[in-house]
């Protein structure tokens, strides 16, 4: 709460005429902060489309077309509370986006967002890895730098040897179905030679780990 009433009797405060006028009229800001605050819940549909349930009803709201089922905006053509709410969930990261569906990270099982078409393995901000990212093999205790994180999950990833990642004795410890993780060994680096230029390998997600020392 950011507006808290005038309290005009209050002792500490003596009654003057600016702070009975801020009682009477109050900012306008407080009508659509009140509307955004208002008690409402959000459910994503298959279609792209959202749920939104309210004390005064439900209404289904269209992102992409910018409207909603609500009266307000039939009415009005206006950007009704639905809206507004709906496209501050996606921002907030509370729902996915109209192009996303809600997965599970294959290393811990978190809900995360990826893309709605994409049927792969995905990973949660905390077990994904960046481009760049220095990490360690927990079997060799070699380092590399990961080069992409694939969505192929180890046991339909295809190695150079036309092996399934899971195949080999030495990612037998590492789920089968995390996706696939391409790196090149830090020693294997040469300034005069381009990341792209390097031999990469594959790992199955958990088997590196981006705290080396
Ligand atoms: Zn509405
Ligand atoms: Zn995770």
């Amino acid at each position: 709460m950011t507006h808290t009433r005038n309290t005009a009797a209050s002792p500490a405060e003596p009654n003057r005429s600016d702070t009975s006028r801020a009682a009477r009229s109050p900012p306008v800001d407080e009508r659509s902060e009140r509307a955004l605050s208002e008690s409402m819940t959000v459910r994503p549909l298959p279609d792209r489309r959202y749920v939104v349930d309210t004390d005064g009803g439900t209404y289904v709201v269209d992102l992409d077309a910018g409207s909603c089922t609500c009266p307000d905006h039939a009415i009005r053509g206006a950007r009704c509370k639905h809206l507004r709410r709906v496209a501050l969930s996606v921002t907030a990261g509370v729902v996915p986006a109209p192009d996303e569906r809600v997965g599970a990270c294959a290393v811990c099982g978190t809900a995360t967002f990826v893309p709605a078409d994409d049927r792969g393995s995905h990973l949660c901000d905390r077990h994904a890895f960046d481009p760049g990212t220095v990490v360690g093999d927990r079997e060799t205790g070699k380092r590399l730098v990961v080069t992409a994180v694939t969505t192929d999950r180890a046991d339909a990833y295809r190695t150079d040897a036309d092996r399934s990642l899971a195949d080999y004795e030495s990612n037998a410890a590492y789920g089968a179905h995390e996706p696939a993780v391409e790196a090149v060994y830090v020693e294997s680096l040469r300034p005069e030679t381009a990341l792209t230029d390097l031999k990469t390998y594959a790992f199955p997600a958990s088997r590196l780990t981006a705290s080396v020392d």
